[in-house]
């Protein structure tokens, strides 16, 4: 059984670390959240000496040497960290975001913190960072329904307000099927499409709607186009057994054979072996888009924080990990915001992530919260004298960017004063016309790097990345 699978893996995964330790760190987050460039950000500021005076190992020179190795895992795609250094630093251009899963091993040799424990051998830890998108995760809730219930749920949801125009389409196209009729590929592929672009449009909706499941149908990874995503919802059906070769029949065992073969594989080869994770959010972008948005990344959260609850509560699926014991909860691209806001973001997301631990019954693991730019790409200045001074973020907007009317052509550097966020961390979570000074937002490239004397490079700027190492890694290394 998946039990009996996963508790051998977790004995011999544990005998093999008492030879080599190894961390497995998760990454994950919704689509653009920042995945790649954190991973990059942090094994680039491992490797090349970063300065990270919150993280202890490195800030007291205790790392002797940080390097890639193979990965572990023949079967999953390497993080392509060379080609993703590249593009940051020698083009300045942000590198391609995740698509699906991928890994990367990074290992560290170090100096134990105690003399007693120095004496004896020298640290080495081996940290295997897992990236994957964070869609994925949300199909976990699949496992627990049927084909019926699920349908069930998703029209009931699609016909809520904030969706009904977003899926008119899909529902209009789905109204016209018997489910009782003979099963059909091209009927199946056609509701499927339409389905899936129901799902595309609350994704890309300004209104910053959380992301439905199947999961695959937004991320597919490498299943594009086979049948296990080539299935939709159908309306009013009943709890009956579907007739043989109806088309009810045919989606049904499409969608059980997504569950057995897309989302258990994935929780149980990857979810399960995690030891931490950190969860990407763009807390700023919900933000600006009002309440209801902000309310949505608390429900997104809740049910990421529901994969990792530990004992009793999760009896859904009998897959769900026992062995993750540090969770960070990490707001990206402070770097948008003046430093004087840096702590109002970290109390504006522990808020949020307050709500969403007392909502998803969670327990088991210690989950912390920071703010931070994995990439700096701003600095700050002041604009104005005296009282008339405004603080202000300098960088490079990207090319078409436009702010005040005013174009950017991604060669000059640009003032911009992004506005203040709230004091009050509540005051967010109130109705949608308490925003009424979102903050100015534009996308800036990338950061050029210094150059030290020797003409070495220095590392990718950040802003508090050495907390989250810290937190993720520090007692680690101890
Ligand atoms: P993924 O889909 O989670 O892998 O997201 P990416 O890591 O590709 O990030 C998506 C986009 O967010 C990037 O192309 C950047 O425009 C922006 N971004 C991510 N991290 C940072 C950051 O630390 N600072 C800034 N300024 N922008 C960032």
């Amino acid at each position: 059984t998946d039990e009996a699978r996963i508790a051998l893996d977790t004995l011999t995964g544990r005998a093999s670390n008492l030879v080599n330790p190894t961390l497995r760190i998760g990454v994950t987050g919704l689509s653009r959240a920042g995945k790649t460039v954190f991973i990059s950000a942090l094994v680039h500021n491992l490797l090349h000496g970063g300065r990270l005076p919150m993280f202890e190992a490195q800030k007291s020179g205790r790392i002797t040497r940080a390097f890639l190795e193979e990965q572990p895992d023949d079967a999953v795609p390497r993080f392509q960290y060379e080609d993703h250094i590249r593009a940051l630093i020698d083009e300045r251009v942000w590198p391609d975001s995740t698509r699906a899963i991928s890994e990367l091993r990074l290992t560290v040799e170090y100096e134990s913190a105690s003399g007693w424990n120095r004496m004896f051998s020298r640290g080495r830890l081996s940290i295997d960072i897992v990236d994957y998108p964070g869609e994925w995760l949300l199909d976990l809730p699949l496992l627990g329904k049927s084909y019926a219930e699920f349908s069930r749920d998703v029209f009931e949801l699609a016909a809520f307000p904030v969706r009904a125009k977003l899926s008119e389409e899909w529902r209009a196209r789905a109204a016209t099927v018997d489910p009782n009729a003979d099963a059909d590929e091209m009927t199946a592929r056609s509701l499927a499409e339409s389905f899936t672009a129901y799902l595309k449009a609350g994704k890309d909706d300004s209104r910053a709607l959380s992301t439905l499941p199947p999961g695959r149908f937004l991320m597919p990874g490498d299943l594009e186009g086979s049948p296990a995503l080539t299935f939709a919802p159908l309306p009013d059906l009943s709890d009956a057994k579907p007739r043989g070769g109806s088309l009810h029949a045919m989606m049904a065992r499409r969608y059980e054979a997504y569950k057995s073969h897309v989302v258990k594989p994935f929780f149980r080869e990857h979810v399960t072996r995690l030891d931490r994770q950190i969860v990407l959010v763009d807390a700023m972008q919900a933000m600006n888009a009002g309440a209801e948005a902000v309310a949505d990344l608390e429900r997104a959260l809740t049910e990421i924080l529901q994969c990792f609850r530990q004992g009793r509560g999760n009896l859904l699926t009998g897959l769900v990990s026992r062995r993750i014991d540090r969770i960070l909860i990490a707001a990206t691209k402070a770097d948008h915001i003046h430093h004087e806001s840096h702590d109002r973001l970290q109390a504006i997301v522990r808020r949020i992530a307050d709500r969403a631990i007392a909502r998803a019954d969670f327990s088991g693991a210690m989950v912390d919260v920071v703010a931070m730019a994995a990439v700096r790409a701003t600095r700050e200045g002041t604009v104005g004298e005296g009282s008339d001074a405004l603080p202000v973020i300098m960088g490079t907007p990207l090319a078409g960017e436009t702010i005040d009317g005013e174009r950017f052509d991604g060669k000059t550097e640009t003032a911009i004063f992004p506005g203040d966020l709230p004091a009050k961390p509540d005051s967010i979570f109130q109705d949608p016309e308490s925003n009424s000074h979102p903050i100015r937002f534009v996308r800036f490239r990338p950061p050029r790097l210094e150059r030290n004397k020797a003409g070495v490079t220095l590392s990718l700027p950040h802003i508090r990345l050495d907390r989250a190492l810290q937190f993720l890694l520090g007692d680690q290394l101890a």
